[in-house]
């Protein structure tokens, strides 16, 4: 009897003891024509040459010279699955999204998990942040909470976003991973500490995906019935346990299993071992957030849970592995801007950056039709817009329907008024700088009184680790900015710094593909 070997190493063994799935009768081409020999092409005489009218063979290469779509220029690395959310809790007071409609309500979603800044070959285990996007599959609409596994990220304004990308991926001449960008981006921008600060925490190596919590990152608005708006933030809360890797089970899992977080998913769920996230809001009315005490729209921080404690909402369950990898999870496209009426946007300057860059994004990647892809339409409602055409339009591109508007003949007589809420917004426009807006206190919170002293060891190590890479001018300012959070932690990273001899001529860095080995500059 064969060994078990996991249910995701014998997929295709299960696929073929599984009597429903379709087992073709005869191989055709792409356009339906029965193939009589799949193995032999046509040559003139048998050793070739070919001929040009072998069109099994040509339509079955000019596809596969086709087969690969950009890669996502962040998140490229991801796993994913399939579910339902469930409403435990009314909070219809807040928000009148048809999601939340009443306890007991199930919404279809789908998961997807990511690392971040790795191509979407590298390794599962490395040390970075964890995407973490939920698409609702609501009756009004797709709504896509397209978040993380922290509820904070590295910068706080959308214009620094692409060159904060670019200092985490590969240096424009070596096309390798440089420490030097990475901290020197971070250390000149003061506002990553927090985020950096979980990054080299435990939970910056989560085991797996099912074992982290999730957070939809920026603060949203919420709207009820009566119209009235509060902000909100999401959390989603692992009933798996927060569970991490040691830094030297990562490593060695980067080498011998660098699918380990999506091969985990896979099993797990096709074990009928279905994970679960309970799923809460923190709300803040409008009165609260003029007067709180940071700008509730700043991404770099959090909402105390003490101040605006976590309100019981649902249930995320995961409960179906993808039936084809490409078509649903690779074409799977998120978009912050993707939200049902009852949820709008904050403020917030990253999410309005994303609320652009998202669907953007999918254009490129996956054509201008994107949404009529079976894993991204809003299968729970019905289409009725005035876009037509494009490349890869399917189905009917509603058909006789009038592609203009106002029009005679189908637009609803009376319009159903959706309205989003109506705001002022009075200050003078400019470009304001948000780079000292408190880089700090919650750092130091976060130092002092989350992490007890086996933590703050233990981040401190992974991150004097990963900054002696660096050169050292960017190593001291980095310190520096860490000595205004707390002269314990900058402290601690410095004595390391000295401590940490690099092994002999090499140096430990930290890299988005695992941890590496360079050649050491001198120091
Ligand atoms: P709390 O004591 O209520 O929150 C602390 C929270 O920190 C925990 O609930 C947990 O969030 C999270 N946490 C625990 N260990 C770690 C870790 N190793 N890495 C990252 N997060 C961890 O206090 P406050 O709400 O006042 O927040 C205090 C500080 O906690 C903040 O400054 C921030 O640094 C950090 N924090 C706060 C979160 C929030 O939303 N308020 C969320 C995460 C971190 P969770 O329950 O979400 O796992």
């Amino acid at each position: 009897m064969d060994e078990d070997r996991g249910k995701a190493t014998d997929q295709l063994k299960l696929w073929k003891e599984d009597r429903s799935a379709q087992r073709p009768d005869n191989l055709t081409t792409g356009a339906g024509h029965p193939i009589g020999d799949k193995l032999n092409i046509i040559t003139a005489g048998p050793r070739g040459p070919l001929l040009v009218q072998d069109t099994p063979f040509i339509d079955e290469m000019a596809h596969f010279d086709r087969e690969r779509i950009p890669e996502r220029v962040v998140h490229a690395k991801g796993g994913g699955a399939f579910g339902y959310f469930e409403v435990t809790h009314d909070i219809s007071r807040y928000c009148k999204a048809k999601v939340f409609e009443h306890v007991g309500k199930t919404t279809p979603i789908a998961i997807r998990f990511s690392t971040v800044a790795g191509e979407s070959g590298s390794a599962d285990t490395v040390r970075d942040p964890r995407g973490f996007a939920v698409k609702f599959y609501t009756d009004e609409g797709n709504w896509d909470l397209t978040g993380n596994n922290t509820p904070i990220f590295f910068i706080r304004d959308a214009m620094l976003f692409p060159s904060f990308v670019h200092s985490q991926k590969r240096n424009p001449q070596t096309h390798l991973k440089d420490p030097d960008m990475v901290w020197d981006f971070w250390s000149l921008r003061p506002e990553c500490m927090h985020q950096v600060s979980f990054l080299f925490s435990d939970r910056g190596l989560p085991d797996g995906f099912r074992h982290m919590n999730g957070y939809g990152s920026h603060t949203f608005k919420l709207v009820n019935a009566e119209r009235q708006p509060v902000y909100c933030k999401f959390h989603y809360k692992t009933n798996q346990g927060i569970k991490n890797l040691k830094p030297e089970d990562a490593e060695r899992l980067a080498s011998t299993d660098p699918d380990y977080a999506i091969r985990d998913l896979y099993t797990s769920i096709a074990n009928g071992k279905f994970p679960s996230w309970s799923f809460y809001i923190q709300v803040m009315t409008f009165d609260q957030a003029e007067k709180f005490q940071w700008n509730p729209f700043d991404l770099t921080k959090v909402w105390s849970h003490k101040e605006y404690p976590l309100i019981p909402v649902g249930r995320l369950v995961l409960n179906r592995n993808p039936a084809n990898y490409f078509a649903e999870i690779e074409q799977l496209a998120f978009d912050p801007s993707n939200m049902p009426p009852g949820i709008e946007p904050s403020p917030d300057k990253m999410l309005q950056g994303r609320l652009f860059s998202y669907p953007d994004t999918h254009r490129h990647r996956l054509g201008t039709n994107y949404l009529q892809l079976p894993v991204n339409c809003p299968f729970r409602t019905r289409v009725a817009n005035y876009q037509r055409d494009g490349p890869m339009c399917m189905f009917d591109n509603q058909a006789g329907a009038p592609n203009y508007f106002p029009n005679s003949f189908s637009a609803p007589e009376a319009q159903r008024q959706h309205v989003e809420t109506r705001f002022k917004v009075s200050p003078d426009v400019g470009r304001y700088n948000s780079a000292d807006d408190d880089n700090v206190t919650q750092v130091r919170t976060f130092f002092t009184e989350v992490l007890n002293e086996e933590e703050r060891q233990r981040l401190c190590q992974n991150m004097a680790g990963a900054l002696k890479g660096a050169q050292v001018f960017i190593q001291k300012r980095w310190v520096q900015n860490l000595m205004a959070v707390h002269a314990d932690y900058g402290n601690g990273v410095q004595t390391l710094l000295k401590n940490t001899e690099p092994t002999k001529d090499t140096v430990r860095v930290y890299t988005r593909g695992g941890a590496s080995t360079i050649a050491a500059s001198k120091m």
